[in-house]
């Protein structure tokens, strides 16, 4: 099948930064704090990213930088050793510290590149202390995961040659990530490691043996960075749905080796089993049109996953970027007539969705509100980053996420 042509749109956009990463990213790497070197709008940015977490002991915080700073009266890096001081002394269990950069202070140019070196020394044997933006009204919000995970690539020590690995790119809960690592076993991959770890301590070894498989879109320049080292991607769709987990799996599989028989062996039970619970969602979502608008850089795998699993109509699929190397596999499987657009021109993308109506618009928090208002159903795509929605016994669960406002909404009729 031919790939859809791609419209590119520029104009106003309305997405969030990349700090709302550090939401998931703080509950990925168990042993490590992200400070936001960043202003009360960051913070408040956070905070309601974040929402519930806010009431937990969290392991990010803003360093906010006031009207001195920003003026440049103030010493800035004198202030940010206090504040790192305080934080790792109310947290020893803290073995990465990420300073993330906002835009305040990539306005007063506050280089925490220097500033992570010099505390790195300071803290040496104890904390390493890492640098990476998160800024910009210009980027999609899934950015600051790539842009945490390059930060952390030169840490990854390297795996001799002719060493064989599997290194799983993209953070996943660690629910997930159990269930891909029992697959990968009863299929006989080893070592399969991912990246993001769960600790700061157990960075995965790459070496030009190793072979690399994106669980998430979003991971285009960190994939790069890790080819330059020597490692191979293998291109595959992304694990939503059963078709794109079992095409993924099989990818890995044809890349290491392994029959095809014994992916079906291995698969067979639990692909029957989401059958099952699919089904259920299927019956809810069949025939229902749906737009995406760009926010996440998920919206291509999971309309395709849509279509073709739950067999939802696609109006538009709209992407804040297209990672052509990341989403090549991804491309060929959806319709080849599909109005695909990269980048936004928010007024213009409006008026078509209005002129659409469809059942399901899938869009960022900001515009939720307004299309609710004028009786359009919508959800939050931020929610499918913080959910866990990839492998095959997620699938269900991942499409009654785009059920339930339906349900929701068909109940408010009556
Ligand atoms: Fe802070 Fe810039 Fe993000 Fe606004 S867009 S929250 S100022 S980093």
């Amino acid at each position: 099948m031919n790939a859809p042509e791609v419209r590119c749109e520029q104009g106003q956009r309305q997405v969030f930064c990349g700090l709302s990463g550090i939401v998931w990213l703080h509950r990925k790497i168990q042993d490590a704090f992200f400070l936001v070197v960043g202003s009360r709008t960051c913070a408040h940015l956070l905070q309601s990213a974040a929402g519930v977490m806010i009431f937990a002991e969290p392991r990010f915080a803003t360093a906010i930088l006031e009207e001195r700073d920003l003026a440049g009266l103030a010493d800035c890096n004198q202030e940010l050793d206090r504040v790192v001081a305080e934080v790792l002394e109310r947290r020893p269990d803290i073995k990465a510290l990420f300073l993330v950069g906002s835009c305040p202070s990539e306005v007063i140019k506050l280089d925490l590149g220097k500033a992570a070196e010099r505390l790195s020394e300071v803290y040496r044997g104890r904390v390493r202390v890492l640098d990476y933006s998160a800024s910009g009204l210009e980027t999609a919000f899934t950015q600051g995961e790539d842009a945490c995970l390059q930060s952390l690539l030169p840490e990854l020590p390297t795996r001799p040659a002719g060493e064989r690995s599997l290194l799983v790119v993209g953070t996943l809960p660690d629910v997930v990530e159990d269930q891909f690592k029992r697959l990968f076993t009863d299929l006989g991959i080893a070592p399969v490691e991912f990246l993001p770890p769960r600790h700061a301590t157990q960075y995965p070894a790459v070496g030009t043996s190793t072979l690399l498989l994106a669980a998430q879109p979003f991971v285009g320049e960190t994939v790069r960075t890790l080819q330059r080292r020597g490692a191979t991607l293998i291109t595959a769709p992304y694990p939503f749905g059963i078709e794109g987990t079992r095409a993924w799996l099989r990818a890995a599989t044809q890349a290491w080796g392994i029959p095809a028989e014994r992916l079906e062996a291995v698969t067979a039970p639990v692909i029957a089993r989401a059958e099952k619970a699919l089904a259920r969602q299927r019956e809810r979502l069949a025939g229902k049109r749906i737009c995406f608008l760009p926010d996440s850089q998920l919206e291509i795998p999971l309309a395709r996953f849509l279509q073709r699993e739950c067999g939802m109509e696609l109006i538009e699929v709209a992407t804040p970027f297209l990672d052509r190397q990341l989403m090549e596999a991804e491309l060929l499987l959806l319709p080849s007539d599909l109005p695909l657009t990269e980048g936004q021109d928010l007024e213009r993308q409006l008026e078509r969705v209005r002129a659409a109506r469809p059942d399901l618009t899938v869009c960022g928090l900001g515009l939720a509100n307004p299309l609710e208002a004028e009786g359009l159903r919508t959800k939050w795509s931020i929610e499918l980053v913080f959910t866990p929605i990839h492998g095959f016994d997620q699938a269900a669960d991942l499409a009654e996420l785009f059920a339930r406002p339906l349900v929701r909404g068909a109940l408010l009729k009556v």
